[in-house]
């Protein structure tokens, strides 16, 4: 054997070894992965056994569906939506479409946009089993999610957030959907929040998500803010930033370092991957330009067909044949829903589930979550705002059809903790 063949020999078995410890590391990692999605939250648990929980689904159209294909993920373990605003839920209808989802955990608590009314119906078509965010662990490989229950009673979507409290080992994670300062002291005073070695910051790095008390508690050593670059709500804030990092925590964010991968091993060690800084390769996401996202207005889709019964037809028509009470509904207007109000913007998602950010003094009215707002159409076929008009028997009909809807899933519950 002549010298340079035995070098080539000798280091291709290091390289082959080099390549079973990492493949060995992996295997007895948990991955948690907080995808780019845009304005919005997504993020997949992977358990060292391959049991896969997702949290969230980002708004419509984020690329969410492509990464569960392109890894054939056909199967989740477990579903959660935090709760349902659009930027959490918009992907949810096509994920819960595309896979078998076992179990799905929401916060119960209605909400009266087309993007929620599609999802439950996924829901309820998918046959997952369906679980009520109460005080239960449930075990998911050797991986533990503790949920954290939103207070009762709560109407409120953003201060409804399930929290969920991941263990692994050492390693904790804590995700709080878009929890705000009301719900987070909440948590402090009723459960018992321990350090975490990662947070993902609540409702996007918004002031109203983090507290002082809150970063005391957790006191993670990382810190995730999912956020859409250029969105119109000023997310994130840099003195929520800056808080995290006095407290020591090294803070990553979507919209310029890409998905952030932490691998964690039960010992609590951890290490941090991303997208855009890391050299380190990861799945592909497609480019944020190439898809819709639900922070950036669109141009109202004109009505592709019309239906001779009900309301909409698939998720994008209204029917020139609806009729509610004895008011028709013109080929003319649509209904668009509060999906939610950052700060001056009011977020509004029509019957097409695209969501649109109108500034709120461009209403003729004020407004909460949760209104229906009947809006008639321009001759150039976009919303014309000054003609918005709320509508509140479509909003307690709406309101009606998703407490019957979740009163039926609370019935399926086992109750208690869950093995998965
Ligand atoms: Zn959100």
């Amino acid at each position: 054997m002549n010298l340079s063949a035995s070098l080539l020999r000798r280091f291709a078995a290091a390289a082959l070894g080099l390549l079973l410890v990492v493949c060995s590391a992996r295997a007895q990692s948990l991955e948690l992965r907080f995808l780019n999605v845009g304005q919005g939250d997504a993020a997949v648990i992977v358990t060292p056994e391959g049991k896969k929980v997702l949290v969230d689904a980002g708004p419509g159209g984020s690329p969410l569906l492509s990464y569960l294909r392109s890894h054939h993920y056909d199967t989740l373990d477990l579903v959660i939506a935090s709760h349902g605003h659009s930027d959490h839920i918009g992907g949810m209808a096509d994920a819960l479409g595309a896979t078998t989802v076992r179990y799905y955990l929401d916060n119960g608590i209605p909400h009266t946009t087309a993007t929620y009314q599609r999802t439950m119906q996924a829901v309820e078509a998918s046959g997952a089993q369906y679980l009520q965010a109460t005080a239960r662990t449930i075990t998911v490989g050797s991986a533990r999610l503790r949920v954290l229950p939103p207070p009762s009673r709560q109407v409120d979507q953003n201060n409804g957030s399930v929290g969920i409290l991941l263990e692994f080992g050492e390693f904790r994670a804590l995700l709080t959907g878009d929890s705000e300062q009301y719900e987070l002291q909440y948590w402090l005073q009723h459960e018992s929040i321990p350090q975490v070695t990662v947070v993902k910051v609540a409702h996007h790095g918004s002031p109203n998500g983090t507290t002082a008390a809150w970063i005391q508690a957790t006191r993670p050593q990382v810190a995730v803010i999912s956020v859409g670059a250029g969105n119109s709500y000023g997310h994130p804030s840099l003195r929520v930033i800056e808080q995290w990092q006095r407290a020591g925590a090294r803070v990553y964010r979507t919209d310029r370092d890409g998905t952030v991968i932490i691998m964690a091993g039960r010992d609590g060690s951890y290490v941090v991957l991303n997208e855009l800084t890391s050299p380190a390769p990861v799945a592909p996401t497609p480019a944020p330009s190439a898809r819709e996202s639900d922070s950036t207005p669109q141009p109202a889709r004109a009505c592709c067909r019309v239906c001779s019964r009900g309301k909409a037809c698939g998720n994008s028509c209204i029917s020139r044949a609806y009729r509610r009470g004895r008011e028709p509904m013109s080929e003319r207007e649509a209904f668009y829903t509060v999906d939610r109000i950052e700060g001056d913007i009011t977020v509004l998602v029509g019957d097409d589930g695209i969501a649109l950010d109108v500034p709120g003094d461009t209403l003729p009215l004020r407004v909460r979550e949760g209104v229906v707002l009947r809006v008639r159409f321009t001759a150039g076929g976009q919303p014309d705002w000054s003609s918005a008009a709320s509508d509140d028997a479509e909003r307690e009909r709406r309101l009606k059809e998703a407490g019957d809807r979740i009163a039926r899933l609370r019935n399926t519950d086992p109750g208690g903790d869950v093995v998965l």
